[in-house]
């Protein structure tokens, strides 16, 4: 486990927020009450430090995918501020743009669609040298793509390079998805959900090789998942979102191990665990039934079992281990007035 005290920043989010307005059918033109407001990531901060894992997990529709699109600048924030390497890029375009681009690269849930079906393995693995390297040759850019695919095993090379994607199985296809990442040498990857498509028995095969490559070329990884088993095998910190807050965040061995918001000790209750030790002692939180988010207080508040009066108001991400975040801590924060 890495002890983050030590370890280089090299991305940081600042209070990103990110609405999208949902019109309800053509009323909306003509009411604004049928145009509601889906805060997908409201108020988020997190520091993502050199050679680290950091996992985002939450439920379907928590935010998380959006998170890492606005981590990408695929998408613009509303407010907030992303740093890389101590630099804003926030507002950043062109040459800027693109060099965070070229350092930063995704790697998504499903190789199926994200690889060009047209397009034989060299040239996907080949594209993004193309679009940021133009000064080198065709074969030197060849060498490189030869060189990803060893990185990632997936071999033999030159036989599956003048494959198309149809033709390899779904672990390959998502060898082939790291590697097209990993051919720009990036600092990070941020990989949404990356074996949530897989065979179980592939899993372990993909998140192994994730590590390795971790290790062997200090990346730094966002990994997106809503699976808590897979990230504590390779998670370093972590944050749990719910509805477009993050409600629990630290360690994970110290979040997985010592779940203290309601939401986080539901979500490892649901996991199906063979070793139960493993993870964490039986809990029984069951969420109940509602609405899924209470505006203006406590998201949470109408599935909570412990939902008291106060939490009508927004609890704010606290600190529980007695030291202060500003001092880089991965430590364990938690978003509840239990903890008050
Ligand atoms: Fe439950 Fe209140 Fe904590 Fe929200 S703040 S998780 S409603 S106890």
């Amino acid at each position: 486990m890495l002890n983050s005290t030590f370890l280089q920043e090299i991305l940081r989010a600042e209070n990103l927020k990110k609405y999208f307005r949902i019109s309800k059918g053509i009323m909306s033109a003509m009411r604004p009450s049928s145009v509601s407001l889906v805060k997908a990531v409201d108020d988020i901060s997190l520091r993502l430090d050199e050679g680290q894992v950091y996992v985002i997990a939450g439920e379907s529709g928590s935010g998380k995918s959006t998170l890492a699109r606005l981590l990408l600048r695929a998408v613009e924030p509303d407010e907030g501020r992303i740093i890389f390497k101590d630099k804003d890029i926030t507002e950043k375009k062109d040459a800027d743009l693109k060099e965070f681009r070229r350092s930063v690269q995704m790697v998504h849930q499903d190789a199926y669609t994200s690889l060009d079906p047209r397009m034989k393995i060299l040239d996907i693995i080949m594209e993004p040298i193309t679009i940021h390297d133009k000064g080198s040759t065709r074969r030197e850019r060849q060498e490189k793509v030869y060189k990803a695919m060893e990185d990632v095993k997936l071999e033999p090379v030159v036989e599956l390079s003048s494959n198309y994607p149809y033709s390899l199985s779904g672990g390959q296809r998502q060898r082939v998805a790291l590697a097209r990442a990993l051919v720009l040498r990036p600092a990070v990857i941020i990989a949404d959900e990356p074996v949530s498509m897989l065979d179980v028995s592939v899993r372990a095969g993909i998140l192994e090789l994730m590590k390795d490559l971790k290790d062997k070329f200090r990346i730094s990884y966002v990994y997106i998942t809503h699976d808590l088993s897979t990230s504590r095998y390779i998670g370093d910190k972590i944050a749990i979102m719910y509805a477009g807050k993050v409600v629990e965040m630290g360690a994970v061995d110290t979040v997985l191990f010592n779940p203290l918001h309601p939401y986080t000790q539901a979500l490892i209750d649901a996991v199906s665990e063979p070793n139960p030790s493993n993870l964490q002692k039986t809990r029984s939180i069951p969420i109940r039934e509602g609405e899924k988010i209470f505006s203006g207080g406590c998201n949470f508040y109408f599935r909570c079992p412990y939902s008291m009066d106060k939490c009508k108001k927004e609890p704010s991400l606290n600190n529980q281990s007695g030291t202060d975040q500003s001092e880089g801590s991965p430590d364990h924060f938690v978003s509840c007035f239990l903890y008050d």
